[in-house]
């Protein structure tokens, strides 16, 4: 492993050590271990995080998977740089800008100082992203992406994004468009949000608050659900066409829908970064973001709200 003195051997993140409310549970810890790096992984200095509600689910025990082990670091998304390799890591250098998703974290996450993780979930960072910006990006465009892909989103066909102002809806619109050459792109969302939805490449924004969508006479070939209303969802879809489901993950589902889940990868990371070079998909944030690393619980009872536009992120770290 090539050494870097410059990494410290502990670091300051944040730890929960039993399941329960986030602002119960989460501390602030500046004497934990920085993470050891296996033969296959990098040490990231983390320069940004940003926030998923399964990182909440996460905290609160209500999603567990196997061999998650406390005490952790809860956070998924990062945005940073490079500072250790391991003795097999062949595609990633000492001061490479990287961003990525640790969708395999068990205990350890990107709200710390530090990260570990395989260069499998790990792209180099896109020039025209800022750190901020990169660490905004990766769960949301790997659940946008393959969600879109399994439902067999092409050329031509049409969708409906429900949630178009979240973190997931805002890059689904626009992958639906830029990526997977959707014709026509509708999209839900209260009524202050509606010319976001249009900014993003929405050609029909429905305001929720006064339109059920399922009672349009409009259908389409692909419905993607990132609210968790599959029962209404399915009565959108064209005959033939497909929900994507990304919320209701333990119920059975009504049929077309099926449900999805995001894997962590650096290739869909990789087909979509000349879009983010050019300037075609664009990272969302919220207007209240960034959180300092300090306030990360304020950022977390803010994303609880159910109401942020785009992305939470934490930076700096
Ligand atoms: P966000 O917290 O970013 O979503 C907030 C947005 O949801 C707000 O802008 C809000 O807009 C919108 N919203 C809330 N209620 C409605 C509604 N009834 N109709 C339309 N829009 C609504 O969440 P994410 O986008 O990050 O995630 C969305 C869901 O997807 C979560 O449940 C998350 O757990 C899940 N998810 C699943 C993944 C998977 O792999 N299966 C991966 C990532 C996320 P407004 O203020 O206008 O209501």
């Amino acid at each position: 492993m090539a050494a870097n003195s410059a990494v410290p051997a502990k670091m300051k993140a944040w730890v929960y050590r039993e399941h329960g409310d986030v602002a119960t549970v989460l501390r602030l810890d500046s004497e934990l271990e920085v993470p050891e790096v296996q033969e296959g992984q990098v040490l990231v200095k983390v320069l940004a995080a940003a926030l998923n509600p399964v990182d909440t689910m996460r905290v609160n025990g209500v999603f567990q998977l196997p061999g998650f082990a406390l005490p952790a670091v809860p956070g998924y998304d990062l945005a940073g740089i490079v500072v250790k390799v391991g003795r097999e890591v062949k595609d990633l250098k000492v001061g490479d800008e990287v961003y990525g998703f640790m969708w395999h974290a068990k205990k350890d996450g990107t709200l710390a100082e530090y990260a570990a993780l395989e260069v499998a979930f790990l792209a180099l960072k896109p020039k025209k992203l800022s750190f901020e910006e990169a660490a905004s990006l990766p769960a949301v465009i790997q659940t946008a992406y393959g969600g879109l892909e399994r439902a067999g989103l092409s050329r031509g066909k049409s969708v409906l994004v429900l949630g178009g102002a979240g973190g997931v809806g805002t890059i689904t619109i626009q992958l639906a468009k830029e990526v997977f050459g959707a014709s026509r792109v509708a999209a839900t969302s209260s009524t202050g949000k509606l010319d976001l939805l249009k900014s993003l490449g929405a050609d029909l924004a429905i305001d929720y608050t006064k339109v059920n969508f399922e009672d349009l006479p409009e259908k389409f070939d692909v419905v993607y659900d990132a609210v968790g209303q599959s029962a209404r969802a399915v009565k959108a879809v064209k005959p033939g066409g497909s929900v994507v489901e990304i919320v209701e993950l333990d119920k059975e589902l009504p049929p077309p829908a099926f449900s999805f889940v995001a894997t962590s990868d650096r290739w869909t990371l990789e087909k979509v970064k000349p879009l983010l070079e050019s300037g075609k998909v664009k990272p969302v944030i919220d207007p209240k973001s960034p959180f300092p690393f300090a306030q990360a619980i304020e950022a977390f009872s803010y994303l609880q709200t159910g109401r942020a536009t785009g992305k939470v992120v934490i930076h700096p770290v």
